[in-house]
């Protein structure tokens, strides 16, 4: 079983320079061993007399590095397999250290992880993501540990090379789990410890099969609730980074960076000041979204997202050239663009994400299926229509079942698991003798205030409708509540 714990460090001031050093050794590491690569593949298809592309300079067997990793040079183990430029850079380590002497002062095993970065992302390459980018201050911000050399001890842990550090031993470590990988990590606020604990005595866990699912709980995620829960409940969406206060915060102090001088020291420091409010929203939105994973998995064996594009729908508006003047004409760019930040602060990718991890160390299962059609679908005959949706309300234009849009979205999510992966599931009984959706027609009596409904609710034993459904299907109400509710099948 493997779990992922975060703590704080305390580093003295000698210790957090050091490893500020590092990074930038490290950095450079990298960026050269990319560089290297590169150069490397472009050398293969060379026609001139020269090895070095950009200097032309002479093919020299000491100096070119095509002789160093292909023709001439040994290009096979001692094992008999072919070397890869993975296992030659990092042969070439001790010949780094030697021509660079301060590189000796980091520890071996975090200059071998160095370079296994560059391997994955290399692997990712071959995979279909992108091309490995060549790094700067702000995007390398950490280093890696084999555990071997790492110990914790109480609040302390023993970086080798580093020496004896305190650290915010702020969850402690099960028993029996033992460190995998130790990553250390810069942030604004300071030095952080990643830690994967593995205990080899407990089994991985295996996800709960199919068969064996009783309960299952659709979710669709949106940004005017974060998440519609088909059992009717929804949880809020508090937009850490797109609210109003946060995002005049953000303008104000991005303002005042951009009216600094520029290298100077109070543009640093406003630097700063922008990157801690960034942090500190990064902060709010992790947190939440770990009590939204708990909240959601507790209810049920399994839970159904759709599996969203998010990049595709977080994407720029195409531009629209008019005919002939090679002007452009409206496109709407600045509403998507908002719309955009906002998909992007609900962080709907981030929030999946913690839900497996949530449900997988719980023995329960994330499904996801395919997004079509769900916000259009009725879910009480099944009929497709696009017009049975208007925004946030959705009248079956065959049957004329009525409900909120994203509630009865995510029912369908739910049906669809239900459908796609073949579930078994039990019925649960409901408690309420009347239908859910006939409550939502009860107008609140307009004498009482908000507190004093409240209050008589609360008295009488009802429960309050969540959130402000209640309104927004009272605008239609009148016309269509004569026509009966239909009991949805999959409900
Ligand atoms: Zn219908």
């Amino acid at each position: 079983m493997i779990l992922s714990y975060v703590y704080k460090l305390r580093p003295s001031g000698s210790q957090s320079a050091k490893m500020d050093l590092w990074l930038n050794m490290l950095r450079s590491h990298y960026n050269w061993c990319l560089s290297d690569r590169i150069q490397t593949y472009h050398q293969q298809f060379l026609q001139g007399d020269y090895c070095h592309l950009r200097s032309k300079a002479e093919a020299c067997p000491l100096t070119c590095c095509v002789v160093k990793n292909g023709a001439t040079g040994n290009p096979w183990q001692n094992s008999g397999k072919k070397r890869n430029a993975g296992t030659i850079q990092d042969a070439a380590l001790v010949e780094l250290k030697a021509a660079r002497p301060w590189y000796k002062s980091i520890d071996s095993d975090v200059l071998q992880r160095n370079l296994a970065r560059l391997n994955i992302a290399y692997q990712n390459f071959f995979n279909g993501r992108g091309f490995p980018a060549f790094k700067n201050r702000s995007n390398f911000r950490s280093f890696e540990y084999k555990p071997k050399g790492v110990k914790l001890m109480g609040n302390k842990v023993y970086l080798p090379k580093i020496g004896w550090m305190r650290f915010f031993n702020s969850r402690s470590i099960p028993d029996g789990f033992a460190a995998k990988s130790v990553t250390i990590r810069k942030k604004t606020d300071g030095w952080f410890m990643s830690v994967r604990l593995e205990d080899q005595s407990v089994p991985k866990l295996l996800a709960l099969p199919i068969s064996k699912i009783k309960t299952a709980i659709g979710l669709d995620l949106g940004l005017s609730k974060l998440v519609h829960c088909s059992d009717g409940s929804d949880i809020a969406n508090p937009r850490f980074a797109t609210n109003k206060t946060t995002k005049r915060l953000l303008k104000i102090r991005q303002r005042r960076l951009s009216r600094t001088k520029r290298g100077s020291r109070n543009r640093k420091k406003q630097a700063v000041r922008i990157a801690s409010l960034h942090g500190q929203i990064a902060n709010r939105r992790n947190a939440y979204q770990w009590f939204v994973a708990h909240k959601v998995v507790k209810k049920a064996d399994a839970v159904v997202v759709e599996d969203l594009n998010i990049r595709g729908m977080s994407k720029r508006c195409q531009p629209k050239p008019e005919a002939g003047t090679g002007r452009f004409l409206p496109n709407g760019a600045a509403a998507k663009r908002g719309l955009n930040r906002s998909i992007l602060d609900a962080s709907w990718g981030n929030l999946i994400a913690k839900i497996e991890y949530v449900a997988e160390k719980s023995r329960k299962v994330l499904l996801k299926v395919n997004p079509r059609h769900t916000s259009v679908t009725c879910s009480a005959c099944g009929f497709v229509d696009k017009t049975s949706r208007v925004r946030e309300r959705f009248i079956c234009s065959n049957c004329g079942h009525f409900d909120h849009a994203d509630k009865q979205a995510a029912r369908n999510i739910k049906h669809k698991a239900v459908v796609e992966y073949g579930l078994n599931l039990i019925k649960v009984r409901r408690d309420s003798a009347k239908p859910k959706q006939l409550e939502l027609f009860e107008t609140p009596s307009a004498e009482l205030t908000a507190p004093q409904r409240r209050q008589s609710d609360a008295l009488l034993g009802n429960r309050r409708v969540p959130g402000n459904l209640g309104r927004q299907l009272n605008l239609f109400s009148q016309d269509i509540s004569d026509i009966p509710p239909v009991e949805s099948p999959f409900f």
